[in-house]
């Protein structure tokens, strides 16, 4: 069982609270998320959920004993809304997020922040530390890759998402990107998932590639857990036996997402398919199923691309993305007073 107590609220505040689990033996463990006290308790409390709620000092007690009990729905039913400077994720209008799979130079990296920018991307993405398959091919510029992420962040004034590799690194990625993003490699790497839960930026966090929808949840509660509530989750396509695609782009998982968790949900069609054919459609699919955000794959010249070349939309593709995305918001936006079909 969990006890959310209300924000700022103080241990001398539950003093009352605490005493009577100390009488009756109750173990519980106290932790602090964010400006929350929140009390754990592992073994059947003493006293009657309804005599827990009437206690002034608390908001709310989450019942079962869930595996992830931060990441549930119950924790914060409205929703949450990740701040990016001053965008939101999980409110309003779904963001686009775009940029290359890697940083390869520079003059690649601002053309390509030239591009996104002029169709009014906010937030671009860009690897400086590549997760390849072989160790022979592009692993990204690392440090450097980073301060070129910085210089088209203020040419541009574009937020930065990059992805942190490794536990140790998570400091020096902090220090350029506005979001971090957890690779779907990652997403069991749970000493990097406490790192980036114990800094105070959001963190997009990538589903396993063959990760079920509660080990991905667990891997966000592991963030939360350590205190950092800005995650959003990113659906990039899990491996199916099928044969034309590089992925499946499990879209079933954005409703079910919704109801399970208060966590926004994006969704990644240019891994999820890997075919640049394949981006466009997908990508509607996603927002018609109800994704907060998209990222996608861009580059000003995809056949020459390091990495992912063959899921880089080019210029003209990209214009055209956002060209649909934009009408499907116009759309949406013009339906938002009548009730939801689903
Ligand atoms: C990426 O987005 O750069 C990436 C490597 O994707 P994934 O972790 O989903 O394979
Ligand atoms: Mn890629």
């Amino acid at each position: 069982m969990l006890i959310l107590f209300k924000n700022g609220q103080r241990e001398n505040d539950i003093q009352s609270i605490l005493d009577i689990l100390h009488t009756s033996g109750t173990e519980f463990t106290l932790f602090e998320n964010q400006d929350r006290l929140i009390l754990k308790i592992q073994n059947s409390s003493s006293l009657p959920l309804t005599q827990w709620q009437s206690f002034p000092q608390i908001d709310r007690v989450i019942p079962s004993d869930r595996p992830y009990p931060l990441v549930h729905r119950d924790y914060r039913p409205e929703g949450t809304v990740v701040k990016v400077g001053d965008l939101r994720i999980g409110e309003g209008a779904p963001l686009v997020i775009a940029g290359p799979c890697a940083v390869e130079n520079e003059t690649q990296l601002l053309e390509t922040a030239r591009l996104v920018h002029e169709h009014g991307i906010r937030l671009m993405r860009g690897g400086a530390f590549k997760p390849r398959t072989s160790p022979y091919s592009f692993t990204g510029l690392g440090e450097k890759g980073l301060k070129l992420l910085h210089k088209a962040r203020q040419e541009f004034g574009v937020y930065i998402v990059t992805e942190v590799l490794d536990a140790m690194d998570v400091p020096l990625v902090a220090e350029y990107a506005d979001v971090l993003q957890i690779g779907s490699r990652n997403m069991q790497n749970y000493k990097l998932l406490k790192a980036v839960g114990r800094i105070h930026k959001p963190v997009l966090l990538k589903r396993g590639m063959s990760a079920r929808l509660d080990e991905f949840l667990m891997s966000a509660e592991y963030i939360m857990s350590e205190g950092n509530e800005q995650i959003i989750l990113c659906e990039r396509g899990i491996r199916t036996f099928v044969e034309y695609s590089r992925n499946t782009l499990d879209l079933n998982v954005v409703p079910m997402v919704k109801q399970l968790s208060h966590l926004p949900i994006i969704v990644d069609p240019s891994h999820g398919t890997g075919r640049r054919d394949l981006v466009i459609p997908m990508s509607l699919a996603a927002l018609a199923a109800g994704a907060n955000g998209l990222m996608v794959e861009v580059h000003p010249h995809p056949d020459q691309a390091l990495s992912d070349a063959e899921q880089a939309l080019g210029p003209e593709q990209f214009a055209y993305l956002m060209e649909q995305v934009n009408s499907f918001i116009r759309w949406q936006y013009h339906h938002e007073h009548s009730a939801p079909l689903y």
